[in-house]
């Protein structure tokens, strides 16, 4: 979720030269973005590509670029079948498969669109094939069709179904490798990465920044933990906006199939979502380096970035907690074994000594007050002195459009 919070504007200023990292701190930028995952990423390479005479900054706490979610996710290039029709989720996911597929061909990206089955194994799952294609159709997802058993097992020999909804445009491909050149367009296109920077306050300035002529033109000063600031006319972040939605932390486990039974999968296999449980249930993906990945399942993460099994945050977790909506929501975690009865339902050749322990990623989740998942992308225009100034400048010229979903769509 990507939260704008908008200053006052002023007159463009041309870009000067890439920035060193000594000289940033003492810069003023007409736009900046917190966050190199591949929302932040595509975003601001967006923005610097429509608007080439604006100067950009990146902010990013980490080391490196996309090592939260982006790094650590299934890999999937989405269709765009689940999500509400007419919602920007459902739109931006399908435009952004196209946008994807588009944009790794022009950078020579690898991709592998093998597809995916959303497969009904009991009778009593079929309406929630037939629904799910119907929400497909309404979404103009591309070339879905149904198919019958022997339609499944020719596309997936292993795999039981009474019915299936194909969908062949879905494809997998490295996300973290799309938002690494993401970054690197941004940068050759004249944005200055800063990473090692966390942002903890964004502010109003009430005076010029130290040694600056330039008085309050670039009024937002986002300030590091270890103390540096920088100033900017705009800024993209989650800091500093509404308390709600929340988001909360779920970690997904992954299993991973051993190489020798690898021969049992060929695409994307997901079950039918089950309207009473908010995740997608267990799903095989095959990888674009060749493993195949089963689950995840999804447990609240003790821990926003903790991908270990034991990882724990007291803060995080205590927050996750306290939080009404969470406590209404049904969660469960699921162990090996338990996930592995799961995944037999669709291959049952699939037996417990075929999986090991896999990866971790965790998700930012949007919860609402009553513990509903907030099913769409959220823009906020900011909270109080930071944010009222839109309002203020909605006579004067208009601020950078809203930023373009992930093309990853989610
Ligand atoms: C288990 C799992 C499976 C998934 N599978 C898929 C899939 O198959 N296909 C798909 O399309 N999507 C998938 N997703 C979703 C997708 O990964 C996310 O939607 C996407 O990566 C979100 O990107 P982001 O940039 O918002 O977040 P992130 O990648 O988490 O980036 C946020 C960045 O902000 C930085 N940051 C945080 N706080 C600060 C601060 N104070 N100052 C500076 N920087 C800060 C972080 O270090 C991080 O780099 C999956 C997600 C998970 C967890």
């Amino acid at each position: 979720m990507i939260r704008v919070l908008v200053s006052v504007v002023g007159a463009a200023k041309p870009r000067a030269p890439h920035s060193t990292t000594a000289r940033y701190l003492h810069s003023s930028y007409d736009v900046a973005v917190v966050g190199a995952g591949i929302v932040g990423l595509a975003t601001a390479r967006e923005l610097i590509l429509r608007h080439p005479s604006l100067r950009f900054v990146l902010l990013e706490k980490e080391q490196g670029l996309s090592l939260h979610q982006s790094g650590h996710n299934s890999g999937v290039i989405h269709s765009g079948i689940y999500y509400t029709p007419g919602s920007l989720k459902a739109r931006l996911c399908v435009r952004g498969a196209t946008l994807a597929y588009d944009y790794c061909d022009r950078k020579g990206l690898p991709y592998k669109r093998c597809g995916k089955l959303i497969v009904a194994v009991t009778g009593r799952r079929c309406p929630g094939c037939g629904r799910c294609s119907e929400r497909g159709l309404q979404n103009n997802v591309r070339d879905l069709s149904i198919l019958d058993a022997k339609g499944i097992r020719e596309r997936e020999p292993y795999c039981r179904g009474v019915m299936a909804l194909d969908s062949p445009y879905t494809g997998i491909v490295d996300w973290r490798r799309v938002a690494l050149s993401y970054g690197a367009d941004f940068e050759e296109a004249g944005g200055t990465v800063v990473t090692n920077y966390e942002v903890n306050d964004i502010a109003m300035a009430n005076e010029s920044a130290a040694g600056s002529s330039e008085g309050l033109k670039y009024p937002i000063a986002i300030r590091a933990k270890k103390g540096e600031e920088v100033r900017c006319r705009y800024v993209l972040t989650y800091l500093g906006c509404s308390p709600e939605p929340r988001i909360v932390p779920f970690r997904g486990d992954y299993l991973v199939l051993k190489p020798d039974k690898h021969y049992l999968v060929k695409g994307n296999i997901y079950p039918v979502p089950d309207p009473r449980f908010p995740f997608l249930g267990v799903h095989f993906t095959p990888r674009m380096d060749g493993s195949i990945w089963l689950g995840p399942n999804a447990v609240l993460a003790f821990k926003r970035e903790g991908y270990k099994l034991f990882d724990f945050n007291l803060r995080d977790f205590g927050d996750a907690l306290s939080f009404r909506g969470l406590q209404r929501l049904c969660y469960r975690g699921v162990f090996i074994g338990a996930q592995v009865k799961l995944l037999q339902r669709y291959i049952p050749e699939i037996s417990l000594s075929d999986v090991l322990r896999g990866p971790a990623g965790v998700r930012a989740q949007a919860l609402d007050r009553e513990g509903n998942l907030v099913d769409d992308f959220v823009f906020d225009g900011g909270v109080g002195g930071r944010g009222r100034p839109r309002a203020a400048t909605s006579a004067t010229p208009p601020p950078p459009p809203p930023p373009p979903p992930s093309p990853s769509g989610r």
